[in-house]
């Protein structure tokens, strides 16, 4: 039999983060299991400006304080940590990481987030964070008075631009189709607004600049014809790639794959919750992360202890 511990949360993200500091401190004996480095998406962002209490921070330093802190109260943390099978039905659920075999607990916390969906280019990847996002809320203010670029056509991607407008000088929506996806009502606004510009039926052919970028290169689908946007930034909204595969067939997904779980974090296998970016769910922020992972980590807690007072003594 393998280690044994009251709670296992997969994913030491935010909302993972926050759910083993909750149950530490509560003496709940916690095992946080996470692929990759703790801090998740946050080490992405090279400045956090929107985290209540703390007014400017780096991802990486914020990832470290909460990483810090669920350490302090006692909560074991395994990164770079591989998942290669589990069973979370029933009493003893088990989590298997590679070299290091099975985990077991009575109560398993989800939060193994997600990524933003990339277009793949090699362009894309040299200016991420240096003009190119992913999350409007995060990077917006920094491009006050400055011309933007957003990519996509449906509804987030509407509304994401439209949002940008309140600080950037003109946004110009690139689409790859000749109409979008998105409800009426948010292209009629999108029309409305004086500052956003569009640009249908395009490929995106390469982003350009030396140390930051300054032009979007794209392409029409129909001509071929080549414009040069001057952009300081560019936004990419064609959509979110919840990290739940390893769920699949064991918890209920919807049908862009993202977990389905109640108001108290509930998934559809009894002691299994869910926490932050991977289930379905409007806005994906670090604070919404944490506020999800705080219910995890309370619910799981009432359902230890409800599955402790119906044991036979
Ligand atoms: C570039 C960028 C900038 C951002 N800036 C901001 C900002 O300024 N302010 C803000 O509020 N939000 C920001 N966000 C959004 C914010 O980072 C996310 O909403 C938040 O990190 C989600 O937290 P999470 O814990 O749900 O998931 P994640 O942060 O995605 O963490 C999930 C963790 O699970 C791990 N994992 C994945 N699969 C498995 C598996 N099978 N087994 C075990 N572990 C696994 C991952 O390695 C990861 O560490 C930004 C996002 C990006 C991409």
């Amino acid at each position: 039999m393998g280690e044994k511990y009251d709670v296992i949360v997969l994913g030491a993200g935010p909302a993972g983060l926050t759910a083993g500091i909750y149950l530490s401190r509560a003496r709940v004996k916690t095992l946080i299991i996470d692929s990759g480095t703790a801090g998740g998406q946050m080490v992405m962002s090279y400045n956090v400006a929107n985290y209540p209490g703390v007014e400017t921070t780096s991802g990486w330093d914020i990832s470290q304080t909460m990483l810090r802190q669920a350490k302090t109260f006692g909560c074991k943390v395994m990164t770079q940590s591989p998942v290669t099978g589990m069973n979370l039905s029933g009493e003893d659920k088990w989590v298997e990481v590679e070299d290091e075999g099975r985990f077991y607990a009575h109560a398993v916390i989800t939060a193994t987030g997600g990524v933003p969906r990339e277009l793949g280019m090699e362009s894309e990847q040299r200016f991420m964070g240096t003009g190119i996002s992913y999350c409007a809320t995060c990077d917006g203010d920094f491009f006050t008075d400055k011309e933007i670029v957003a990519i996509g056509g449906g509804n987030s991607a509407l509304e994401e631009a439209v949002g940008l407008t309140k600080y950037a000088s003109k946004v110009t929506i690139v689409h790859e189709f000749n109409e979008f996806q998105a409800q009426p009502w948010i292209v009629e606004e999108a029309r409305k607004n004086e500052k956003i510009h569009f640009l249908m039926a395009q490929d995106i052919i390469e982003f350009t600049g030396t140390d930051h970028l300054e032009t979007v290169i794209v392409a029409s689908k129909e001509t071929g014809e080549r414009t040069l946007i001057p952009a300081e930034g560019c936004f990419i909204f064609i959509g979110y790639v919840p990290n739940t595969a390893v769920f699949k067939g064991i918890l209920e997904l919807n049908e862009r794959g993202e977990l389905i779980a109640d108001r108290q974090m509930n998934t559809s296998v009894p002691g299994v919750f869910a926490a932050g970016d991977l289930r379905e769910k409007r806005f994906r922020q670090i604070t919404t992360s944490v506020a999800d992972g705080t219910i995890a980590a309370l619910s799981a807690i009432e359902f230890l202890q409800q599955r402790a007072d119906s044991s036979p003594v």
